[in-house]
């Protein structure tokens, strides 16, 4: 089959990842073989290939595969061929520590993530445990839904963990993948909710998708909104928005910072300013199997609309620099048909 393989940690613009011909992996009897058609870029990919964040080596990256199952094991129960499915950041977990039984395998110390730890969507073929695949709806085309499987999903899982409820004011630091699929839910889980975007430059790709997407108010990193904000997402790369963001909440709000790594440091906070009176700060650490399969069929209902930016399988450097640079608005997905 025809991969994009990384062999070695580089930085993005050396278009470290080679076309190459590997053999369709095996499978086990819980596993399923799937034919990818779809398979979203993530921010996170950035961060594995120039080394934030480590993969095995060599790996085929990529956590949002859309395709169809091709071969099934002995004692696969969940999925027939041909069936379309998903495939998100966690590949599996033990199933058997306090984490997994309470529901938090996310957390699980034996955690797997697809495309890092196992080899992921950037290729024809891959294998998963039907255990941590989903069925797809049907309202979404392949590349519509592959960005839902990770971008979706997290910032679901972040929107969750934020405490946002309908009438509260939420603020978006960072407006790329993530955060135009959260600002579609919130518009309709939270019809009577703000939402206050806060983008890097003025007037940028990001700000005007923003405010095509309906965003109460569009500012910087920086600006003070004209409410405080009751819950905060930082999606950025970065550690400024997060000492800002605890500026501009209100008494009791909270932040959750949904990503990975930090590529420059946060800030030193003052503590009355950005702290006190009970702000709270929580980060985002993958995610479960529960929160993909709550969050699709939500996304079915409204029914959420990627905006897609489509790439080739061989172009997938290309697209990676590009993402890096903030070159394209949206989600990019690499189309293997
Ligand atoms: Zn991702
Ligand atoms: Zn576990």
């Amino acid at each position: 089959m025809k991969a994009m393989v990384l062999k070695r940690i580089a930085s993005v613009e050396e278009k470290p990842l080679s076309l190459e011909d590997v053999p369709i992996p095996k499978f086990g009897q819980k596993d399923i073989l799937i034919k990818i058609s779809a398979c979203g870029i993530c921010h996170t990919e950035l961060d594995e290939i120039e080394g934030r964040k480590k993969p095995k080596l060599p790996v085929i990256l990529g956590h949002e595969v859309i395709g169809r199952v091709e071969k099934i094991g002995s004692s696969v129960t969940r999925f027939n061929i041909n069936d379309r499915v998903g495939v998100a950041w966690i590949y599996s977990a033990c199933g058997k520590c306090r984490f997994c039984l309470n529901d938090n395998e996310n957390l699980c110390n034996d955690f797997k993530a697809t495309g890092c730890d196992a080899d992921g969507g950037y290729a024809e073929y891959m294998v998963v445990s039907e255990d941590f695949a989903y069925p797809v709806p049907d309202v979404f085309s392949d590349e519509e839904a592959a960005p839902l499987m990770c971008a979706g999903a997290i910032g679901y899982r972040a929107l969750k963990l934020s405490g946002m409820e309908n009438g509260k004011v939420l603020g978006l630091y960072g407006f790329g993948a993530s955060a135009h699929i959260v600002i579609q839910v919130v518009k309709y889980l939270y019809p009577d909710s703000q939402v206050f975007v806060f983008t890097k430059k003025r007037n940028d790709e990001s700000s005007k998708l923003a405010k095509s997407m309906g965003a109460d108010w569009v500012g910087i990193t920086g600006d003070s909104p004209p409410e405080k904000l009751d819950c905060a997402i930082d999606t950025t790369p970065v550690g400024t928005p997060v000492k800002e963001a605890l500026r501009n909440l209100e008494r009791g709000g909270r932040l959750v910072i949904n990503t990975i790594r930090k590529e420059t440091e946060i800030p030193a906070l003052d503590y009355t300013e950005h702290l006190w009176n009970e702000k709270e700060i929580k980060s985002v650490a993958n995610i479960t199997r529960g929160d993909v399969e709550e969050f699709l069929p939500i996304a079915a209902d409204i029914p959420i609309k990627p905006e897609i930016k489509r790439f080739k399988l061989e172009e997938a450097n290309e697209a990676l620099i590009m993402l890096k640079h903030g070159k394209y608005r949206g989600a990019g997905v690499l189309s293997m048909e």
